[in-house]
């Protein structure tokens, strides 16, 4: 590939940073660095949060459900429009998902849809253990029903931020910072990366102290090893952390870089009946990944034919996230809604979004894209 949909982008600060850790030695699983990138993104997200630093968005949200109590034959209810990481802890810990559609006006999880589920589970009695709710290409959910639902069922909120930290909530609250825990990822291709890794974040204290405890082996208070319950290997290592503290300096770059060239996109490509992913009133997305849909009834052209044509030119864009109710594993599992899902993955692209690309290159991508449209 020559132009990649998203990749690591290093500001110069990362290395500095490795070098402090590897002149002290912490070339370890915990350590300053890990430290203080946890209190550098929980200062960046508003204080008063406790973030854990983990291997991965992953890891972090198989510890949140684990401590959310989720077990096996658990209900988890969840987006259906998902990346694997964001549902595969639910099956680690023997759980069953159902799956909600989005909302076209949003593209995040519909409201509606969960309000008239809950009404009904509770009457029936069988409301579920956690609700995930997913922040899709750098956009927050609708925090505020989500929360007051969730309250008002008393199940816990789990909410996927893998893929939006930096994004904004109605006006100052960051994304992230949602429900009982927020789950962040910084593998290779999100916004900010340390390579790979993850963090929790929560506001119970409690929540925090369980997860560091899970994630060093489950080690009582002795001298010896002791263990009343098994653990996980799921610290962040200290060297992914310096790289981190590195790449939080430059956070709010990358947002604006991302933002400009989804801008870039829409000037150049709207009039040519592409549609983009909405942006809610209240709500400032990170545009992690520019999300277009190309409906053949309008351009003339599947987004197959485009995909395939850029992949020609060695450009890599991809289908939005196959919704995990058409997967095969999930085949069977209840689902909520009329497809608006199943519509986007059919006719939806990311195109090439890193913060690093050149606007000369993101120009070739479109004139390739635009005369597609053009001969169609
Ligand atoms: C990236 C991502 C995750 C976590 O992925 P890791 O690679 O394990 O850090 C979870 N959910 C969503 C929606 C994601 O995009």
């Amino acid at each position: 590939m020559r132009v990649y949909l998203s990749r690591p982008h290093m500001s110069g600060h990362e290395e500095q940073r490795v070098a402090e850790a590897f002149a002290s030695n912490f070339v370890a699983p915990l350590g300053p660095q890990l430290d203080a990138f946890e209190s550098r993104v929980s200062d960046y997200l508003g204080g008063g949060l406790h973030c854990v630093g983990l291997s991965s968005g992953s890891a972090a949200l198989h510890l949140a459900l684990r401590i959310a109590g989720v077990g096996p034959g658990d209900e988890v209810w969840i987006s259906s429009m998902t990346f694997a990481g964001g549902i595969f802890p639910v099956n680690y810990l023997g759980a069953r998902p159902r799956f909600f559609d989005l909302d076209s006006a949003t593209w995040t999880v519909d409201i509606g849809l969960l309000r008239e589920e809950f009404d009904r589970a509770a009457r029936e009695g069988r409301l579920p253990k956690a609700l995930i709710p997913t922040d899709l290409y750098g956009q927050s959910v609708d925090l505020d029903p989500l929360e007051a639902l969730a309250e008002r069922y008393g199940v816990r909120l789990i909410v996927d931020s893998a893929e939006s930290l930096g994004a904004l909530y109605q006006g100052s609250r960051r994304a992230g910072t949602g429900g009982d825990a927020a789950v962040l990822s910084f593998n290779g291709n999100k916004i900010i990366t340390t390579s790979g890794g993850g963090m929790l974040v929560t506001r119970h204290k409690e929540w925090a102290d369980k997860a560091r405890f899970l994630a060093t082996q489950a080690r009582d208070p002795a001298p010896h090893y002791e263990h009343s319950t098994y653990g996980y290997n799921y610290r962040l290592s200290n060297i992914c952390a310096a790289i981190g503290l590195g790449q939080m300096e430059v956070l709010e770059d990358r947002v604006t870089r991302r933002r400009e060239i989804f801008d870039r996109y829409v000037a150049a490509l709207s009039q040519h009946g592409i549609g983009f992913m909405p942006e809610p009133a209240g709500l400032r997305s990170t545009r992690w990944l520019t999300a277009v849909t190309i409906d053949p009834a309008q351009t003339g052209i599947s987004r197959e034919q485009v995909r395939l044509a850029l992949f020609e030119h060695r450009i890599e864009a991809r289908p939005l996230w196959k919704p995990m109710h058409l997967q095969p594993l999930y085949q069977g599992s209840p689902y909520h809604g009329q497809g608006v899902d199943a519509h986007l993955f059919d006719c939806g692209l990311c195109l090439p979004s890193g913060s690093d690309m050149s606007n000369e290159q993101q120009d070739e991508v479109i004139g390739h894209i635009q005369s597609l449209l053009g001969k169609a």
